[in-house]
């Protein structure tokens, strides 16, 4: 009882008269990717119809070592290292994409960006490593808190944002001032409490990319200023005039 077309290698051949009239190109390129968990290979396939002998021919090159490395290089490039979380250069793109997507169709977009408070003191008082710890567990409290369309970046040392495509500014306020009680509420290991400050904004028409994030800079800016630990908004009509 062969079934030769459940072979992983013919998968891609499911058009075999297509092939084999020519209706396709003659060299067909393909990935295919042959087991599971660790024992995963991958292959690269390069199939072929030789007219003279009617016959389709497919060579398979083990490319997994290949993949494998550029998977690892695709998580260096778009992840921080401590917290696993997209870096400023992999958030970036998908801000730039979001705003792309807005404009054209007009959905809300909201962007939170915050900071620890006072964080340099974590680090004089207890040392690096401990704040790196917490640099992770509010990573951990940011994940648990947020919705599945929402993403959060590393934007810079203690700096984190939060991207919310779904959310407008009363929905994003309200997100992150949940996020903020998270944080001021939770029991950090050696240091014990820990604040943030959140600037947020909401993407309006005239928006681009660069307004928004300064936006959210300066609404954050203005959460400092009054305090911290707190998050503030702030609309276009309310920037302060250059
Ligand atoms: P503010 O409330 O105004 O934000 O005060 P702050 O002390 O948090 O601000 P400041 O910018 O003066 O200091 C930020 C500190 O964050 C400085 C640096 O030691 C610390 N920091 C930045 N990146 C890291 C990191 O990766 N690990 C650790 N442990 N600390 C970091
Ligand atoms: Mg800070
Ligand atoms: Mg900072």
């Amino acid at each position: 009882d062969l079934k030769p077309w459940s072979h992983p290698f013919l998968s891609g051949l499911s058009d075999f008269n297509e092939i084999r009239q020519g209706e396709k190109q003659t060299d067909i390129i393909s990935e295919v990717k042959v087991g599971t968990g660790a024992g995963q290979a991958t292959y690269e396939l390069h199939t072929h119809y030789i007219e003279e002998l009617d016959l389709i021919r497919v060579y398979a090159l083990d490319i997994t070592d290949r993949k494998m490395a550029e998977e690892e290089i695709h998580l260096l490039a778009t992840t921080d290292s401590l917290t696993g979380i997209a870096n400023r250069r992999e958030f970036t793109a998908m801000l730039e994409r979001e705003v792309e997507r807005v404009k054209r169709y007009d959905t809300p977009l909201s962007l939170a960006m915050f900071d620890l408070d006072n964080f340099k003191r974590v680090n004089d008082t207890f040392g690096h490593d401990v704040g790196d710890s917490v640099l992770l567990a509010v990573t951990g409290l940011v994940k648990k808190s947020i919705r599945g369309a929402d993403v959060v970046a590393r934007w810079g040392g203690e700096e984190f944002m939060v991207l919310m495509p779904e959310s407008d500014m009363q929905a994003a306020e309200k997100a992150s001032e949940k996020l903020r009680l998270a944080i001021a509420g939770h029991p950090f290991d050696t240091v014990g409490k820990v604040t943030a400050s959140f600037g947020v904004a909401a993407f309006e028409p005239q928006d681009d990319l660069n307004s928004l994030l300064k936006r959210a800079d300066d609404a954050l800016y203005r959460a400092k200023d009054k305090g911290r630990n707190r998050v503030e908004t702030l609309t276009a009509g309310e920037m302060p005039s250059k």
